[in-house]
């Protein structure tokens, strides 16, 4: 029997992330079917030209092995489905665009996702489910926590460490850190589009603007 890939969430997220799915495909010489599983269908349909299914038809299918990418934007969402995915014994799939450098001594956790034109600089760590999007970088030496996700053109320099659950929004640029004193972006943290951060950020805030500060909560 054969394999099954399947991209979870026909959104903008899903969708900009099934042409990187082939390409990781295409590489390996893998001519197996990528549908897409979006809770959100009933019956089997067509997005972009894949078949699209929700979970429970997914599970349905047919194969000796499934693989999935969790292909959305939100990591809480990505946190629950993995659950899921694991009682279920399917395997969290990572997939690279054919555009990636990675350098030396990267340490990848399972169902990452690195759009075109990411780099990621050498001796760096990724966590579980970490979404890289269009033309993001990691410089050398961070170490990047589970369901971090990175809108695109996101400048993450070395020695930063950014801790589970944190998003980063577009061409936000963090700061460098040293050896001994990586610059930490907490759980959970959210930095605003295009913020200059100049300093650790406390777990659960919003920092925006330049230099980037805490939004207070009303
Ligand atoms: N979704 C799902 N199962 C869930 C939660 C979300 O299939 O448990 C789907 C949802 O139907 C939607 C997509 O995931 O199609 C999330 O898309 P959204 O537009 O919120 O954002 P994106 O992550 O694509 O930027």
């Amino acid at each position: 029997m054969t394999r099954l890939y399947a991209i979870y969430g026909a959104s903008g997220c899903g969708r900009s992330l099934m042409p990187v799915a082939r390409q990781q495909l295409a590489r390996e010489q893998d001519n197996s079917e990528i549908v897409f599983i979006d809770d959100a269908l009933t019956g089997v349909s067509t997005v972009n030209g894949h078949r699209a299914m929700n979970y429970q038809a997914f599970l349905n299918e047919p194969a000796s092995a499934k693989s999935v990418q969790i292909a959305i934007a939100s990591s809480r969402v990505r946190e629950k489905i993995a659950l899921r995915l694991e009682t279920d014994g399917i395997h969290l799939w990572s997939i690279s665009a054919d555009h990636v450098v990675l350098m030396d001594q990267i340490e990848l956790a399972e169902g990452s996702a690195l759009s075109p034109f990411v780099t990621i600089g050498s001796n760096v760590k990724l966590g579980k489910s970490f979404h890289a999007n269009l033309y993001s970088y990691v410089e050398h030496d961070c170490v990047i926590g589970d369901f971090v996700t990175f809108a695109p053109g996101v400048k993450c320099n070395g020695n930063i460490h950014i801790h589970d659950h944190a998003y980063i929004g577009a061409g936000a640029m963090i700061k460098q850190g040293t050896p001994d004193q990586p610059l930490v972006i907490g759980q959970g943290a959210i930095v605003g589009m295009g913020a200059v951060v100049t300093k650790s950020v406390p777990a659960g805030v919003t920092v925006v603007g330049n230099p980037a500060r805490i939004v207070e909560s009303k």
